[in-house]
């Protein structure tokens, strides 16, 4: 079954209607549709939780004046092209900008799917810096999504990578294991194979996802040594429940995959219909703490709009008094005093 990339296709298959396709076909000039073959097949209706993340809606031409068309300034921190460093000890390399799948609300809906592979004189140049800048510790491939390239592109690049002494760890920001988990074999798994730390993030919103061939390529990926973490988007009608978020993370830890980060949906241009506010957030993190095994729980954060890095927001659970008292939160909501030592 092929992907699905054009609205004719869509409306083929049932997952738009024919009113509505003079809307889509705007909606795809700006930003493009690939909803992958595993997803296709997943999918039971537009409006399901797969639908709502894949399929392309006429709400993607309404935008709202704060939003961004770099929301999180990716552009601003580039030294050289292709690359992002703004946190002292780790950069982005953005080694592809195409996708398995176009998400709807991607934070970098603006240049996926834009161009393809990063031409070899601008990865020279990325790798150069890297080299000769020794705070950097670990390098971070996203995209687009780097698992789209070849076996061989990938092993040559981890290689390169390890040739560099002050780099430790590399770390792949993906979602094909789970839209594309086909891709995940033998010879990638080998590619993957390094005497750095490599970790896969992958990058998953909804139970629904984690198909019988999705579970199975992660356990393909944790039997071949690769730490397992993800990252989900906080999404309005997709996952912004405490039971979609609880079966998503209890779900991705029987996958030996942790929770790292539940993001807060970032200000790209036509996604507010995604956006929850961030006390809708906090709310939702609050009923879980407590009730779900602390392992299954990420920390919920935002990317400051501007570039200026990702922050937990919480909820927050204390409350500074006078005189090194503090007042804390339990679970359910009851207040405690805790008394720190005089400094
Ligand atoms: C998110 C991000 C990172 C990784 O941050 P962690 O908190 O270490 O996961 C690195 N660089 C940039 C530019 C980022 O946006
Ligand atoms: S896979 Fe990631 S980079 Fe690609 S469209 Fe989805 S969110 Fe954006």
């Amino acid at each position: 079954m092929p992907a699905l990339t054009r609205v004719d296709q869509l409306l083929h298959e049932g997952l738009a209607r024919p009113e509505d396709a003079p809307a889509l076909d705007a909606v795809a000039e700006a930003f493009r549709i690939r909803i992958s073959a595993e997803m296709r097949g997943a999918i039971t209706s537009a409006a399901d939780p797969i639908g709502l993340q894949f399929v392309p809606s006429d709400r993607e031409l309404g935008e709202r004046p704060e939003e961004l068309h770099d929301p999180i300034g990716d552009r601003a921190h580039a030294p050289v092209p292709g690359l992002t460093h703004r946190y002292q000890d780790r950069v982005i390399l953005h080694a592809t900008q195409t996708c398995e799948v176009y998400c709807r609300f991607c934070f970098r809906r603006e240049t996926v799917g834009a161009t393809g592979t990063l031409p070899d004189e601008d990865l020279d140049a990325a790798l150069a810096y890297i080299a000769d800048t020794p705070q950097i510790w670990e390098v971070i491939l996203t995209g687009g999504d780097p698992l789209v390239l070849s076996p061989r592109r990938l092993k040559a690049m981890l290689q390169r990578l390890a040739a560099i002494p002050h780099v430790g760890v590399v770390r792949f920001h993906t979602r094909v294991p789970v839209v594309a988990p086909e891709k995940i074999t033998a010879a990638l798994l080998e590619a993957l194979q390094s005497d750095l730390s490599v970790f896969v993030v992958l990058h998953t919103n909804h139970v629904q996802e984690l198909t019988p061939a999705a579970r199975a390529a992660l356990d393909r990926l944790n039997k071949a040594g690769i730490g397992l973490l993800s990252q989900s988007v906080l999404l309005r009608g997709i996952n912004d429940s405490a039971e979609a978020l609880a079966d998503l993370f209890r779900a991705l830890i029987r996958c030996k995959v942790k929770p790292y980060y539940l993001h807060h949906c970032d200000l790209a241009r036509g996604t507010s219909h995604f956006r929850t506010t961030i006390a809708e957030g906090q709310a939702l993190m609050a009923a879980l703490r407590g009730k779900l095994s602390g392992i299954c729980l990420p920390s919920y954060v935002l990317d400051i709009p501007g570039g200026f890095g990702k922050v937990p927001i919480g909820p927050g659970y204390l409350q500074a008094q006078e005189n090194g008292l503090w007042q804390v939160t339990d679970p359910k909501g009851q207040t405690h005093l805790y008394q720190d030592p005089d400094r």
